[in-house]
């Protein structure tokens, strides 16, 4: 891919999290709710996407990250940011709950934990 594309490719992606961004905290109700419903998934397929290109190898080391003569150990830069973005910024455990589980009266983790 040449550098325009490339510039271009950027540029795409991140005025669509802008837009995502704007209808997330200035959107009504029903456009966040549609939010919800659609783009949710959307984001959740591109973290597993990302997340599975960047699984460790047998020799537990990202395939997809290199450092300066070899590929890097695994957690590699992306499996870490997701774990802060998706784990770490959501909390401690006792405080984090889905819909279904608070439900429920069980928090997410419990949930996980007895499937
Ligand atoms: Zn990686």
């Amino acid at each position: 891919m040449d550098e325009v594309l490339s510039s271009a490719l950027r540029s795409v992606v991140f005025a669509r999290l802008d837009y995502l961004d704007r209808l997330a905290h200035d959107g009504d109700e029903p456009s966040r709710a549609a939010l919800a419903d659609t783009e949710i998934t959307r984001l959740t397929g591109a973290w597993r996407s990302l997340l599975t290109a960047h699984q460790p190898d047998e020799r537990g080391r990202c395939p997809q990250c290199s450092g300066r003569r070899r590929h890097r150990r695994h957690p590699c830069t992306v499996w870490t940011i997701a774990h802060q973005h998706l784990i770490a910024a959501a909390g401690p455990p006792e405080h984090r709950t889905s819909r279904h589980a608070a439900g429920a009266g069980r928090s997410t983790v419990a949930t996980l934990e007895a499937s």
